[in-house]
């Protein structure tokens, strides 16, 4: 049994902000919020990784960030939405059970795209861009 700050909100030990929950995932307000309204999905079982999630349990996971997107949105009058995954902790995932991170945007937030999340890019060759796609589909 493994001891987990999302599983003890989904079994009730925590208290949350619930917004959404069905048989399979549980949305509630993030508790150190980047943005009003940000809310965070989780699948009610613990699963580290996205890799780690069931077809199923991903597959519904996504329908609900779908849901949620523009209620989120709208809730907060906000004016775009960044949808983010920090899977892994090396991407800055600090809770290990999956959550997908809602986070309103307002013009001139200053928050900046996804890609602010990295340094610098990396310089790749026309060949090693080649051999990258190659690897990425032979385990699609
Ligand atoms: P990560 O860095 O793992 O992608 O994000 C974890 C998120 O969970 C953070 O944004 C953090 O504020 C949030 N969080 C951590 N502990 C709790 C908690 O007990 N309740 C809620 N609602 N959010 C939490
Ligand atoms: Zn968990």
């Amino acid at each position: 049994m493994v001891d987990c700050i999302f599983c003890r909100i989904v079994d009730g030990d925590l208290p949350s902000r619930t917004v959404y929950e069905d048989d399979s995932a549980l949305a509630f307000l993030d508790a150190n919020p980047l943005a009003p309204g940000h809310t965070l999905v989780v699948p009610k079982a613990h699963h580290e990784r996205l890799d780690d999630l069931p077809d199923d349990l991903a597959a519904d996971l996504l329908a609900v960030l779908y849901d949620l997107v523009p209620a989120v949105e709208r809730a907060v009058d906000a004016d775009a939405i960044t949808v983010g995954f920090n899977d892994g902790a090396a991407a800055g995932q600090e809770v290990p059970h999956v959550h997908g991170h809602v986070v309103p945007r307002f013009e001139g937030d200053g928050g900046g795209p996804i890609h602010a999340a990295m340094g610098r890019r990396p310089d790749l060759s026309e060949e090693k861009l080649d051999d990258i796609a190659a690897a990425i589909g032979e385990r699609g």
